[in-house]
């Protein structure tokens, strides 16, 4: 309740302060207009690759306009979740965004994802119900050693931005064990690895979930996470992420 009521001002007091410090574009610094949304400019958003790829609903991965949903990796191998809300792909320079947040710990670039993420949200056809925002956890050694949690920060930008009730619940799904990195494992050793890892201390009776990450590789984590949020009741669970890689990336 007084979320919702503390929201219109909050929205309010960041069109002031970006008049008194003006935003720059959070992938190029070109300074934007007072209370632009999302907070990248309109060259840089239609130059972000990816950003009006047609992908595969369920997934996220790249999908042609001929291709049903059998000709997607996804219908063999089942992600735990029911769709993906993508912004772009994991390229410069939404990478390196991403990545000082992340490591850089530059926590103001958390606002201009959490809107790019609201407004691929907000613009996704059919449109898709949201009941809450659950982050993707970090372990508790790992985030004593961050100080936060990039994908926390997100979410809350995301709440922030819409204009609808979207409670953010970043204490009910946690991870309990600290996992190898998923770098450099294949697709079957980043799903064990992550077995036994979350935790879901409340439940999600009914509800449509929006689970938030930073970048999406292989899906093992995000399916691992939606597969102990249906076990607590989800309804559904959407992915929301920021960038999504291929699986030979990286990431
Ligand atoms: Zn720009
Ligand atoms: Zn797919």
């Amino acid at each position: 309740m007084l979320q919702g009521l503390l929201k219109p001002v909050r929205r309010r007091l960041g069109v002031w302060f970006d008049h008194l410090a003006p935003r720059g574009c959070a992938l190029c610094d070109q300074t934007l207009a007072p209370g632009a949304f999302p907070g990248v400019c309109m060259a840089c958003l239609l130059a972000m690759p990816g950003a009006n790829r047609l992908r595969c609903a369920r997934c996220g991965l790249p999908a042609s306009a001929s291709a049903d949903r059998q000709a997607c990796p996804c219908s063999t191998a089942s992600p735990g979740f029911d769709q993906t809300v993508a912004v772009a792909d994991y390229a410069a320079p939404l990478d390196r965004v991403v990545t000082s947040l992340k490591f850089g710990r530059q926590l103001n670039l958390a606002r201009p994802l959490g809107e790019l993420l609201a407004a691929r949200w907000l613009g996704s056809s059919p449109a898709i119900h949201l009941d809450c925002l659950v982050p993707v956890p970090l372990s508790p050694s790992r985030l004593a050693h961050r100080g936060f949690n990039q994908t926390l920060e997100m979410a809350r930008s995301m709440a922030a931005t819409v204009r609808t009730p979207l409670p953010v619940m970043p204490f009910t799904l946690r991870r309990i064990r600290d996992t190898a990195p998923q770098s450099g494992l294949s697709l079957d050793e980043r799903r064990h690895n992550l077995v036994g890892a979350f935790s879901c201390a409340g439940r999600f009776d009914g509800l449509h979930v929006g689970l938030v990450d930073d970048v999406m590789t292989s899906g093992s984590t995000l399916t691992e996470s939606a597969r102990v949020l249906k076990a607590a009741g989800a309804r559904s669970v959407i992915a929301l992420v920021v960038a999504r890689a291929m699986r030979d990336s990286p990431a």
